[in-house]
């Protein structure tokens, strides 16, 4: 199988690629050099009208097709994803600007483990039953039907198929929408699916941007189920859309996570961890730790160390294998990054490092590149410690117990993941339990376990994904009573 990609890109409905009904393309930039490199359709109503249609008629035998069918075919993909893992990788880097040696090591074989995770699913998912005295009930887990997901740019391929390998592996027809800002991932997708032997219909992958395209699918009727990842705001649209629709929805949405210190952590195992929870993919994955809140007896070591660190992470090339730190994803993000630094200084933070654009010369000196920074001196009710940055900054508030640690931690509308380093495991529970957030890492950090629910609370989201989380949201629950 050749995985070409065109300038062109096109959509993906029932086995074929087409373009828009509306023949408009939206341009496809390269944030590492600032080119326009491709294009790819900005979809609307009528393209996901068709691919419904067509999805309905696939979900016939889809939804009914052997679990070691679905395994199969679903394994395949996995198999492919792996096969073609240096173009994938090269696809993620040049749409999102990660370094490459990223997108080899983390995204493309999560793709895979993704899908090589819910095809074994498909062929262990159970349902309950329930005694009674007088007869028993059992619970059919059906599949919905046409379902949509939509997912982000910042780990594009990687979460794109943990919504659409579940969704799949319990037996619905999707419509898909990747980032417009990633969409190439996605494209050789669909390629590796019809290699696969996925029948047509089954998936069906539209691109285009939130307000045409995605918009289009959360609010077409006969999607019944909607799992959506993305920006708080925009999860907020989508809820509004969704919800009178009575659609089940699957939201997850952005973080300002905190994580908390204590004097006695194992030093260079959170130290290390630190750096990559703060800057790793240029600080643009909703689990970065954001906001560092250190014990005060050890504020001034943390600092030195951190910052020593930290000024060791070369920005530079995606496809230069020296380069720790790649390019921000887009210009208009870039812009808000540099605007929130601005902001942070206004409200009276002191930058320690960075808070600047990096220029690079030659291929890349167009890109959009900003140095690794950290600020100190700002209290936690500022728009800087409230509101998500997602970029390369990270705050240091320093905390004298643990219950001021929990009030820091605690003193956002966000709620999806925490860190804490101590050696004490009792302190560590019991901050824990007490944090507010969907997931706790302790003493780790995006120690990943596929079958964990994963998710957040208050402004990060509504449901869970993962394991039979994300079973159970692309099935409905249908009790049957037999009496003796
Ligand atoms: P975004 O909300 O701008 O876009 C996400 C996706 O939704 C894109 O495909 C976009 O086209 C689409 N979209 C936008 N508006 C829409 C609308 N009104 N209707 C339907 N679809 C719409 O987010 P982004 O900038 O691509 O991603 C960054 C955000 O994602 C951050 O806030 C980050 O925290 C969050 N995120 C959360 C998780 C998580 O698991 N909680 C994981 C990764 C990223």
């Amino acid at each position: 199988m050749q995985l070409d990609i065109p300038y062109q890109l096109n959509n993906f409905i029932g086995g074929q690629f087409s373009p828009p009904n509306n023949n408009q393309y939206l341009d496809n930039i390269n944030p590492a050099t600032g080119e326009v490199y491709g294009q790819i359709p900005n979809s609307n109503e009528s393209d996901v009208e068709f691919a419904v249609e067509i999805a309905r008629k696939a979900f016939l035998s889809w939804s009914t097709s052997p679990p070691e069918y679905r395994f199969k075919v679903l394994n395949k993909i996995a198999e492919l994803i792996e096969a073609h893992l240096d173009i994938l990788a090269l696809a993620e880097t040049n749409d999102n600007g990660k370094p490459l040696w990223l997108s080899k090591e983390v995204d493309i074989p999560r793709a895979s483990s993704n899908f090589r995770f819910f095809a074994t699913g498909a062929m262990q998912f159970a349902s309950e039953s329930h005694a009674m005295e007088s007869g028993v009930n059992f619970t059919l887990r059906q599949p919905i039907g046409v379902v949509g997901c939509i997912s982000p740019w910042n780990l594009p391929l990687y979460l794109f198929t943990w919504k659409i390998a579940p969704a799949l592996a319990a037996g619905n027809c999707v419509i898909a929408k990747p980032s417009e800002v990633t969409p190439v991932s996605a494209y050789l997708l669909a390629k590796i699916c019809k290699e696969a032997g996925l029948p047509d219909g089954v998936l069906n992958i539209l691109h285009g941007d939130g307000p045409s395209c995605g918009e289009a699918i959360v609010k077409h009727p006969l999607i019944k189920a909607i799992s959506f990842t993305g920006s708080t705001r925009a999860g907020e649209k989508i809820a509004s859309i969704a919800a009178p629709m009575f659609k089940k929805l699957s939201l997850e949405l952005g973080g300002k996570n905190p994580n908390i210190i204590f004097a006695d952590c194992d030093w260079n195992k959170m130290l290390y961890n630190t750096i990559r929870s703060s800057f790793g993919n240029q600080g643009q994955i909703c689990l970065c730790g954001s906001r560092i809140l250190i014990e005060s007896s050890i504020y001034d070591q943390f600092k030195t160390d951190f910052i020593a660190w930290a000024k060791r992470l070369t920005v530079g090339d995606p496809l230069n294998e020296l380069s720790k730190q790649g390019a921000i994803v887009s210009k208009t993000h870039f812009e808000k990054i540099m605007g929130c630094i601005e902001k942070a200084k206004l409200e009276g933070g002191t930058i320690l490092l960075g808070g600047h654009a990096v220029k690079q010369t030659g291929r890349c000196e167009n890109g959009y590149f900003i140095a690794p920074t950290i600020i100190e001196n700002l209290g936690p009710h500022c728009t800087t410690n409230k509101e998500e940055i997602f970029g390369p900054v990270v705050t240091l508030q320093p905390f004298n117990s643990m219950e001021e640690a929990l009030e820091l931690a605690n003193a956002t509308q966000y709620g999806l993941s925490a860190t804490i380093w101590t050696q004490d495991i009792s302190k560590a529970t019991k901050l824990a339990a007490g944090i507010e957030s969907g997931i706790v890492w302790i003493n780790c950090w995006l120690e990943r376990d596929l079958r964990t629910p994963f998710g957040g609370i208050k402004n990060s989201g509504v449901g869970r994904e993962g394991g039979w989380e994300a079973m159970r949201f692309f099935t409905e629950a249908k009790n049957i009573c037999i009496q003796y």
